[in-house]
């Protein structure tokens, strides 16, 4: 069984990933029944949509490279230290039997070289599922330059594979990760594409739940627009499941390309819900953003999209069309398809959406009902009453060496 001191390396070095998910607190066991703050057990989503706690570990954080942001680079001394196939299936079934967890998220550092490693992490989930006979969730972290067959022989054993971009240009991976290229990157990314099309056309379970990646922002220089425009392309032409963001940390202060301060996490949460306007409600990102600028840390994107376009407000809840709806800041897509079939029934005035639940605070700014508009009269007032965070203290990273226990609880805290 592998070592509590291994496994406390192994699991420490996996928390800065957050192309799944973690979660945890710094709640202890006395003695009772469960323990919330093991590090290393994090949540994702599987193909059916369910929650599932996950072991997230690295198979060694032993690395070949020498990525200047990442903690687990070459030149950084730090403790390291190697599982072995065999004990990292003996924790993830002894985490599976004891309901810690019920799936896996396994990285690793390039141990040797590429092709080692993943043939490391491929005897390991091939393990875990004829010889232990495991048939919970997996998430795979492939590594970028590794030999196609042992890649794609992965991913029939897997649910999720990631290959992270890491950089959102081909400029700042060069110069802050030089051992790793776009092409090699890109080319499992996209090989795993065309084989799941594939797959899907004779329903066979080739990555079930897909693959995601993950992008460190505020390393480089590269704005939101262009991380945005970066994201459009990857969900347009490798049907990506997610694209992760990841303030950077400053961990390398000796560094002089790197910057001293954090992206910060309000930066990195307005990168999601733009994303999430991609993704889900037809927004393009030049609609958002241009390429040179950053998203707006005082309005959400759907607001800031809004303000500048007081040519197509107020929208008229009782004959817009769905889509402009769902554009109305407040209301959410649930909430237009909600105001479409309640009109089936008759008109709709402020009343009728209060009993929706449909939250008027920002809508009524946006709308009209039977040609009544409520809203604040003045464009200044109306971004003054939307301004977010007026009185509260700004959003910034934690410090790296802050409280022990805060930043164990930032890092592997639910994103
Ligand atoms: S390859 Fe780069 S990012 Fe990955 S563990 Fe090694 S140094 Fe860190």
């Amino acid at each position: 069984m592998i070592s509590e001191e291994k496994l406390k390396i192994l699991v420490d070095s996996a928390k800065f990933d957050v192309s799944c998910s973690s979660s945890g607190s710094n709640r202890k066991n006395n003695g009772g029944i469960g323990n919330a703050s093991y590090g290393g057990i994090c949540h994702s989503f599987t193909e059916d949509g369910r929650c599932v706690s996950l072991l997230k570990i690295l198979m060694t954080n032993v690395c070949e490279y020498n990525c200047l942001y990442c903690v687990n680079r070459r030149s950084n001394d730090v403790p390291r230290a190697i599982a072995t196939p065999n004990e990292i299936c003996e924790l993830t079934m002894e985490f599976y039997k004891h309901n810690f967890i019920e799936g896996l998220f396994l990285s690793s550092a390039v141990y040797k070289n590429a092709d080692y490693t993943m043939e490391l992490l491929l005897e390991t989930v091939i393990k875990l599922r004829k010889l232990y006979n495991f048939t919970g969730y997996i998430h795979l972290k492939g590594i970028p330059g590794a030999d196609t067959n042992l890649i794609m022989r992965a991913g029939e054993y897997v649910d999720r594979m990631s290959f992270n971009l890491e950089l959102p240009s081909e400029k700042s991976l060069k110069l802050l990760a030089p051992q790793k290229s776009k092409k090699a990157i890109l080319s499992p990314i996209s090989m795993i594409s065309g084989e799941k099309q594939w797959n899907k056309s004779i329903k066979s379970r080739f990555l079930p739940a897909g693959q995601t990646t993950q992008m460190i922002i505020g390393a480089s220089p590269e704005k939101d627009g262009h991380i945005l425009k970066l994201t459009e392309a990857l969900y347009k032409k490798y049907s990506l499941k997610r694209v992760y963001y990841s303030s950077y940390i400053p961990m390398n202060l000796k560094s002089n390309i790197l910057p001293k301060e954090s992206a910060g996490l309000l930066r990195e949460h307005r990168l999601y819900q733009a994303d999430w306007l991609i993704r889900f409600y037809g927004f393009k990102v030049n609609e958002l953003i241009s390429e040179e600028d950053n998203l707006s840390l005082d309005y959400d994107p759907k607001c800031a999209w809004a303000l500048s376009h007081p040519e197509l407000f107020p929208v008229e809840i009782n004959t817009a069309p769905v889509e402009m709806l769902a554009r109305v800041p407040g209301i959410g897509l649930r909430s237009a398809y909600k105001i479409i079939s309640a009109r089936r029934y008759g008109k709709i005035d402020l009343e009728g959406l209060k009993r929706m639940k449909i939250p008027l605070k920002r809508a009524i700014n946006f709308i009209t009902t039977n040609g009544f508009y409520k809203g604040l009269k003045s464009e200044n007032d109306i971004k003054l009453s939307l301004l977010e965070n007026k009185n509260q203290p700004t959003y910034t990273q934690l410090s790296m060496f802050s409280s022990p226990e805060i930043l164990r609880s930032v890092l592997i805290g639910e994103i």
